[in-house]
Protein backbone atom coordinates (compact mmCIF):
# COMPACT_ATOMS: atom_id res chain seq x y z
CA UNK A 1 0.00 0.00 0.00
CA UNK A 2 1.53 3.43 -1.07
CA UNK A 3 1.64 6.35 1.24
CA UNK A 4 -1.40 7.98 -0.62
CA UNK A 5 -3.57 4.97 0.07
CA UNK A 6 -2.71 4.31 4.19
CA UNK A 7 -3.96 7.99 4.41
CA UNK A 8 -6.95 7.40 2.54
CA UNK A 9 -7.81 4.33 4.43
CA UNK A 10 -6.91 6.47 8.17
CA UNK A 11 -9.41 9.26 6.63
CA UNK A 12 -12.14 6.68 7.03
CA UNK A 13 -11.69 5.68 10.10
CA UNK A 14 -14.70 7.28 11.48
CA UNK A 15 -16.89 5.29 9.24
CA UNK A 16 -18.03 2.35 11.00
CA UNK A 17 -18.12 -0.73 8.87
CA UNK A 18 -18.52 -0.27 5.30
CA UNK A 19 -15.17 -2.41 4.67
CA UNK A 20 -15.91 -2.97 0.79
CA UNK A 21 -17.20 0.50 -0.18
CA UNK A 22 -13.80 2.08 2.16
CA UNK A 23 -11.03 -0.71 0.46
CA UNK A 24 -12.23 -0.03 -3.07
CA UNK A 25 -11.99 3.68 -2.45
CA UNK A 26 -8.92 3.61 -0.62
CA UNK A 27 -7.58 1.58 -3.38
CA UNK A 28 -8.32 3.73 -6.08
CA UNK A 29 -7.56 6.59 -4.53
CA UNK A 30 -4.03 4.74 -4.12
CA UNK A 31 -3.96 4.31 -7.71
CA UNK A 32 -4.80 7.63 -8.66
CA UNK A 33 -8.38 6.62 -10.53
CA UNK A 34 -11.07 7.75 -8.27
CA UNK A 35 -13.69 8.25 -11.05
CA UNK A 36 -15.45 11.85 -11.42
CA UNK A 37 -18.88 10.70 -10.74
CA UNK A 38 -19.48 8.16 -8.45
CA UNK A 39 -22.83 6.20 -7.21
CA UNK A 40 -23.27 5.44 -3.49
CA UNK A 41 -26.15 3.40 -3.25
CA UNK A 42 -27.08 1.23 -0.18
CA UNK A 43 -30.10 0.94 2.47
CA UNK A 44 -30.78 4.25 4.53
CA UNK A 45 -28.94 5.17 7.14
CA UNK A 46 -25.52 3.15 6.77
CA UNK A 47 -23.12 6.05 6.47
CA UNK A 48 -23.07 6.92 2.30
CA UNK A 49 -23.52 9.97 3.27
CA UNK A 50 -20.82 10.41 6.13
CA UNK A 51 -18.61 8.70 3.76
CA UNK A 52 -19.12 11.08 0.77
CA UNK A 53 -18.28 13.75 3.35
CA UNK A 54 -15.45 11.71 5.02
CA UNK A 55 -13.94 11.79 1.12
CA UNK A 56 -14.59 15.16 0.19
CA UNK A 57 -12.53 16.18 3.96
CA UNK A 58 -9.74 13.46 2.72
CA UNK A 59 -9.22 15.37 -0.67
CA UNK A 60 -9.27 18.33 0.82
CA UNK A 61 -7.36 18.02 4.41
CA UNK A 62 -3.64 19.43 3.86
CA UNK A 63 -2.46 17.15 6.46
CA UNK A 64 -4.39 14.11 4.78
CA UNK A 65 -5.32 13.37 8.68
CA UNK A 66 -7.38 10.70 10.93
CA UNK A 67 -10.22 10.99 12.47
CA UNK A 68 -11.65 13.94 11.93
CA UNK A 69 -8.81 16.64 12.09
CA UNK A 70 -9.42 20.32 13.19
CA UNK A 71 -7.78 21.86 10.62
CA UNK A 72 -9.98 24.75 9.00
CA UNK A 73 -10.51 22.80 5.81
CA UNK A 74 -12.07 19.63 7.57
CA UNK A 75 -13.91 21.76 10.15
CA UNK A 76 -15.39 24.06 7.50
CA UNK A 77 -16.53 20.77 5.89
CA UNK A 78 -18.41 19.38 9.28
CA UNK A 79 -19.65 22.80 9.90
CA UNK A 80 -21.06 22.72 5.87
CA UNK A 81 -19.45 26.00 5.21
CA UNK A 82 -16.78 25.29 2.88
CA UNK A 83 -16.61 27.03 -0.61
CA UNK A 84 -15.57 23.79 -2.79
CA UNK A 85 -17.73 20.81 -0.96
CA UNK A 86 -21.27 21.31 -1.71
CA UNK A 87 -24.06 19.14 -0.15
CA UNK A 88 -27.60 18.93 -1.79
CA UNK A 89 -29.41 16.98 0.06
CA UNK A 90 -33.39 17.61 0.27
CA UNK A 91 -36.90 15.45 -0.45
CA UNK A 92 -38.31 17.46 -3.16
CA UNK A 93 -37.39 17.48 -6.78
CA UNK A 94 -34.02 18.71 -7.62
CA UNK A 95 -34.68 21.14 -10.45
CA UNK A 96 -32.92 22.11 -13.50
CA UNK A 97 -31.62 25.51 -12.83
CA UNK A 98 -30.40 23.78 -9.33
CA UNK A 99 -28.55 21.58 -11.46
CA UNK A 100 -27.19 24.01 -13.78
CA UNK A 101 -25.87 26.53 -10.57
CA UNK A 102 -24.21 23.44 -9.01
CA UNK A 103 -21.98 22.77 -12.37
CA UNK A 104 -21.64 26.75 -13.54
CA UNK A 105 -20.29 27.39 -9.39
CA UNK A 106 -18.00 23.99 -10.65
CA UNK A 107 -16.63 25.48 -13.77
CA UNK A 108 -16.64 28.98 -12.32
CA UNK A 109 -13.79 28.12 -9.99
CA UNK A 110 -11.91 25.32 -12.46
CA UNK A 111 -8.75 27.07 -12.07
CA UNK A 112 -8.52 27.22 -8.47
CA UNK A 113 -6.14 23.81 -7.42
CA UNK A 114 -9.08 22.31 -5.58
CA UNK A 115 -11.47 20.51 -7.29
CA UNK A 116 -14.85 21.31 -6.25
CA UNK A 117 -17.11 18.17 -4.85
CA UNK A 118 -20.68 18.28 -5.15
CA UNK A 119 -22.71 15.84 -3.40
CA UNK A 120 -25.74 14.90 -4.47
CA UNK A 121 -27.82 12.88 -1.33
CA UNK A 122 -31.07 11.92 -2.12
CA UNK A 123 -30.15 11.62 -6.08
CA UNK A 124 -33.12 9.70 -6.56
CA UNK A 125 -34.93 13.28 -6.39
CA UNK A 126 -33.22 14.10 -9.50
CA UNK A 127 -35.71 15.74 -12.12
CA UNK A 128 -35.73 14.09 -15.87
CA UNK A 129 -34.66 17.41 -16.86
CA UNK A 130 -32.18 17.89 -14.50
CA UNK A 131 -30.69 14.81 -15.43
CA UNK A 132 -30.48 15.16 -18.91
CA UNK A 133 -29.43 18.86 -18.41
CA UNK A 134 -26.53 16.97 -15.90
CA UNK A 135 -25.44 14.56 -18.00
CA UNK A 136 -22.61 16.28 -19.91
CA UNK A 137 -21.17 17.53 -16.30
CA UNK A 138 -22.14 13.51 -15.09
CA UNK A 139 -19.93 12.15 -18.32
CA UNK A 140 -17.00 14.23 -18.18
CA UNK A 141 -16.94 16.11 -14.49
CA UNK A 142 -13.71 18.01 -15.96
CA UNK A 143 -10.43 17.96 -13.80
CA UNK A 144 -11.61 20.05 -10.86
CA UNK A 145 -15.37 18.76 -10.43
CA UNK A 146 -16.38 15.49 -8.10
CA UNK A 147 -19.76 14.55 -8.13
CA UNK A 148 -20.54 12.01 -5.18
CA UNK A 149 -24.25 10.66 -5.94
CA UNK A 150 -26.16 9.31 -2.83
CA UNK A 151 -29.41 7.21 -2.77
CA UNK A 152 -31.53 4.62 -1.43
CA UNK A 153 -33.24 3.73 -4.65
CA UNK A 154 -31.04 3.71 -7.63
CA UNK A 155 -33.61 1.94 -9.79
CA UNK A 156 -35.21 5.54 -9.32
CA UNK A 157 -32.33 6.89 -10.89
CA UNK A 158 -32.67 6.95 -15.10
CA UNK A 159 -30.86 4.59 -16.65
CA UNK A 160 -28.51 7.79 -18.48
CA UNK A 161 -27.27 8.87 -14.96
CA UNK A 162 -26.66 5.58 -13.47
CA UNK A 163 -24.50 4.05 -16.48
CA UNK A 164 -22.20 7.25 -16.32
CA UNK A 165 -21.53 6.67 -12.43
CA UNK A 166 -18.91 4.26 -10.76
CA UNK A 167 -21.22 2.50 -8.63
CA UNK A 168 -20.36 1.57 -4.53
CA UNK A 169 -22.46 -0.39 -3.13
CA UNK A 170 -22.93 -0.11 1.06
CA UNK A 171 -24.96 -2.22 2.91
CA UNK A 172 -26.24 -3.26 6.57
CA UNK A 173 -23.73 -3.15 9.60
CA UNK A 174 -23.55 -6.61 11.52
CA UNK A 175 -24.46 -6.34 14.85
CA UNK A 176 -21.09 -6.59 15.73
CA UNK A 177 -20.42 -3.36 13.95
CA UNK A 178 -23.18 -1.91 15.48
CA UNK A 179 -22.05 -2.37 18.68
CA UNK A 180 -18.50 -0.71 17.57
CA UNK A 181 -20.35 2.12 16.54
CA UNK A 182 -22.34 2.37 19.74
CA UNK A 183 -19.18 2.60 21.73
CA UNK A 184 -17.70 5.06 19.05
CA UNK A 185 -19.93 8.01 19.55
CA UNK A 186 -19.44 6.99 23.62
CA UNK A 187 -22.42 4.61 24.33
CA UNK A 188 -22.25 1.79 26.07
CA UNK A 189 -23.77 -1.08 23.75
CA UNK A 190 -24.68 -3.25 26.64
CA UNK A 191 -26.36 -0.82 28.32
CA UNK A 192 -30.36 -1.13 28.08
CA UNK A 193 -31.25 1.18 26.12
CA UNK A 194 -28.62 0.80 23.42
CA UNK A 195 -28.79 -2.33 23.27
CA UNK A 196 -32.42 -2.03 22.14
CA UNK A 197 -31.90 0.54 20.10
CA UNK A 198 -29.22 -1.75 18.20
CA UNK A 199 -31.38 -4.27 17.89
CA UNK A 200 -34.37 -1.93 16.19
CA UNK A 201 -31.57 -0.42 14.06
CA UNK A 202 -31.92 -3.41 11.67
CA UNK A 203 -28.02 -2.43 10.81
CA UNK A 204 -28.36 1.32 10.73
CA UNK A 205 -26.30 3.53 12.70
CA UNK A 206 -28.44 6.56 11.35
CA UNK A 207 -31.88 4.58 12.97
CA UNK A 208 -29.35 4.06 16.14
CA UNK A 209 -28.92 7.40 16.64
CA UNK A 210 -32.68 9.03 16.40
CA UNK A 211 -33.63 5.87 18.37
CA UNK A 212 -31.20 6.12 21.21
CA UNK A 213 -30.67 10.06 21.09
CA UNK A 214 -33.78 11.81 20.07
CA UNK A 215 -37.19 11.18 22.05
CA UNK A 216 -39.97 12.90 19.68
CA UNK A 217 -38.84 9.80 17.02
CA UNK A 218 -38.90 6.93 19.61
CA UNK A 219 -42.42 8.13 19.88
CA UNK A 220 -43.92 8.86 16.54
CA UNK A 221 -42.30 5.58 15.75
CA UNK A 222 -44.53 4.00 18.25
CA UNK A 223 -47.29 5.52 17.07
CA UNK A 224 -46.46 4.58 13.16
CA UNK A 225 -46.44 0.83 14.66
CA UNK A 226 -49.61 1.20 16.35
CA UNK A 227 -50.92 2.76 13.35
CA UNK A 228 -49.69 -0.04 11.38
CA UNK A 229 -50.96 -2.97 13.79
CA UNK A 230 -54.48 -0.91 13.46
CA UNK A 231 -54.65 -0.82 9.50
CA UNK A 232 -53.53 -4.37 9.32
CA UNK A 233 -55.35 -6.01 11.87
CA UNK A 234 -58.72 -4.84 9.89
CA UNK A 235 -59.69 -7.40 7.72
CA UNK A 236 -62.51 -5.58 5.82
CA UNK A 237 -61.37 -1.89 4.96
CA UNK A 238 -64.25 0.41 4.97
CA UNK A 239 -64.44 3.99 3.51
CA UNK A 240 -65.53 4.75 6.77
CA UNK A 241 -61.84 3.14 8.55
CA UNK A 242 -60.62 4.91 5.30
CA UNK A 243 -61.46 8.23 6.42
CA UNK A 244 -60.25 8.02 9.74
CA UNK A 245 -56.86 6.39 8.59
CA UNK A 246 -56.45 9.21 6.42
CA UNK A 247 -56.61 11.63 9.59
CA UNK A 248 -54.43 9.71 11.33
CA UNK A 249 -51.49 9.08 8.51
CA UNK A 250 -51.51 13.10 7.92
CA UNK A 251 -51.83 13.32 11.58
CA UNK A 252 -48.16 11.55 12.14
CA UNK A 253 -46.50 12.87 8.90
CA UNK A 254 -47.49 16.45 10.59
CA UNK A 255 -45.87 15.22 13.65
CA UNK A 256 -42.51 13.44 11.93
CA UNK A 257 -42.03 16.96 10.13
CA UNK A 258 -41.99 18.64 13.72
CA UNK A 259 -39.39 16.00 15.10
CA UNK A 260 -37.32 16.44 11.84
CA UNK A 261 -37.21 20.02 12.40
CA UNK A 262 -36.03 19.91 16.09
CA UNK A 263 -34.24 16.45 16.13
CA UNK A 264 -30.51 18.14 16.34
CA UNK A 265 -28.84 14.94 15.03
CA UNK A 266 -26.20 15.32 12.47
CA UNK A 267 -26.57 13.60 9.13
CA UNK A 268 -23.75 13.07 6.99
CA UNK A 269 -21.42 12.76 10.53
CA UNK A 270 -18.77 10.09 10.72
CA UNK A 271 -18.43 8.67 14.36
CA UNK A 272 -15.65 11.08 16.02
CA UNK A 273 -18.05 14.26 14.48
CA UNK A 274 -21.00 12.82 16.22
CA UNK A 275 -19.37 11.42 19.92
CA UNK A 276 -17.77 15.34 19.84
CA UNK A 277 -21.10 16.48 18.55
CA UNK A 278 -23.10 14.42 21.76
CA UNK A 279 -20.54 15.25 24.32
CA UNK A 280 -20.50 19.03 23.73
CA UNK A 281 -22.97 20.36 21.20
CA UNK A 282 -22.24 23.88 21.91
CA UNK A 283 -18.98 23.69 20.73
CA UNK A 284 -19.28 21.17 17.83
CA UNK A 285 -23.17 21.92 16.53
CA UNK A 286 -22.99 19.41 13.73
CA UNK A 287 -25.67 21.09 11.49
CA UNK A 288 -27.34 18.62 9.12
CA UNK A 289 -25.74 18.70 6.03
CA UNK A 290 -25.40 22.62 4.69
CA UNK A 291 -26.91 23.14 1.91
CA UNK A 292 -26.53 26.61 -0.23
CA UNK A 293 -28.91 26.08 -2.59
CA UNK A 294 -31.58 24.71 -0.46
CA UNK A 295 -31.14 28.23 2.14
CA UNK A 296 -32.86 29.65 -1.35
CA UNK A 297 -35.78 27.11 -0.94
CA UNK A 298 -35.92 27.57 2.70
CA UNK A 299 -39.02 29.93 2.17
CA UNK A 300 -40.40 26.40 1.54
CA UNK A 301 -40.66 26.60 4.92
CA UNK A 302 -43.68 24.21 5.53
CA UNK A 303 -43.22 20.48 4.27
CA UNK A 304 -45.59 20.27 1.09
CA UNK A 305 -47.35 16.85 1.40
CA UNK A 306 -46.26 15.14 -1.13
CA UNK A 307 -42.83 15.24 1.42
CA UNK A 308 -44.67 14.23 4.28
CA UNK A 309 -45.82 11.37 2.66
CA UNK A 310 -42.66 10.51 1.00
CA UNK A 311 -40.96 10.58 4.08
CA UNK A 312 -43.73 8.34 6.45
CA UNK A 313 -43.48 6.21 3.74
CA UNK A 314 -39.68 5.55 4.01
CA UNK A 315 -40.47 5.84 7.71
CA UNK A 316 -43.43 3.00 7.28
CA UNK A 317 -40.84 0.74 5.12
CA UNK A 318 -38.65 0.90 8.48
CA UNK A 319 -40.89 -0.14 10.75
CA UNK A 320 -42.39 -2.67 8.63
CA UNK A 321 -39.22 -4.30 8.15
CA UNK A 322 -38.28 -4.03 12.10
CA UNK A 323 -41.61 -6.07 12.46
CA UNK A 324 -40.88 -8.59 10.12
CA UNK A 325 -43.56 -10.88 9.81
CA UNK A 326 -45.32 -12.66 6.97
CA UNK A 327 -47.16 -9.82 5.60
CA UNK A 328 -43.91 -7.50 5.65
CA UNK A 329 -42.94 -8.15 1.98
CA UNK A 330 -46.52 -7.82 0.43
CA UNK A 331 -47.04 -4.36 2.59
CA UNK A 332 -43.95 -2.98 1.48
CA UNK A 333 -44.48 -3.54 -2.15
CA UNK A 334 -47.81 -1.69 -1.59
CA UNK A 335 -45.67 1.16 0.07
CA UNK A 336 -43.43 0.98 -3.05
CA UNK A 337 -46.30 1.42 -5.03
CA UNK A 338 -47.90 4.04 -3.00
CA UNK A 339 -44.53 5.64 -2.89
CA UNK A 340 -44.56 5.54 -6.67
CA UNK A 341 -47.67 6.88 -7.31
CA UNK A 342 -46.69 9.62 -4.88
CA UNK A 343 -43.60 10.87 -6.51
CA UNK A 344 -45.00 10.46 -10.06
CA UNK A 345 -47.43 13.37 -8.45
CA UNK A 346 -50.87 11.52 -8.51
CA UNK A 347 -53.46 13.28 -6.48
CA UNK A 348 -52.31 12.39 -2.86
CA UNK A 349 -55.53 11.58 -1.33
CA UNK A 350 -56.25 9.25 -4.14
CA UNK A 351 -53.04 7.69 -3.72
CA UNK A 352 -53.73 7.53 0.18
CA UNK A 353 -57.05 5.61 0.22
CA UNK A 354 -55.86 2.81 -2.12
CA UNK A 355 -53.13 2.76 0.10
CA UNK A 356 -55.15 1.86 3.11
CA UNK A 357 -57.29 -0.54 1.61
CA UNK A 358 -54.37 -2.34 -0.29
CA UNK A 359 -52.77 -2.61 3.62
CA UNK A 360 -55.92 -3.74 4.98
CA UNK A 361 -56.63 -6.24 2.51
CA UNK A 362 -53.55 -8.05 3.09
CA UNK A 363 -54.88 -10.23 6.22
CA UNK A 364 -57.66 -11.56 4.30
ZN1 LIG B 1 -7.99 18.24 8.00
Amino acid sequence: MNDKARNAEEGFGGIIGQEIPKRILTYLIGAGHLPGTMLFTGPGGVGKLATAIALAKYLHCPDKAIDGCDCPSCSAIRSGTHPDVVVLSQERQIRVEEIRELTALATLRSSEAHERVIIIDRAENISRSAANAALKSLEEPGKHIRFILVTDTPFKLLPTVRSRAYNLRFSLLSQECMGDFARAIGDDPLEKDAAEAIRLSGGRPGIYLRWKHCEGYRETVGSVRSFLDDVLSDVEPSVRKALEWKAQFWELAETLSSVEKKADLPRGGDAYDIARHLASPKEYPVKPVNWRIEEIAKKESRWSQGRKLLYLVGLLRRVLSIKLNAQTSRAIRRLQDFDEKIRFNCNSDIALERLYFGLSGLQG
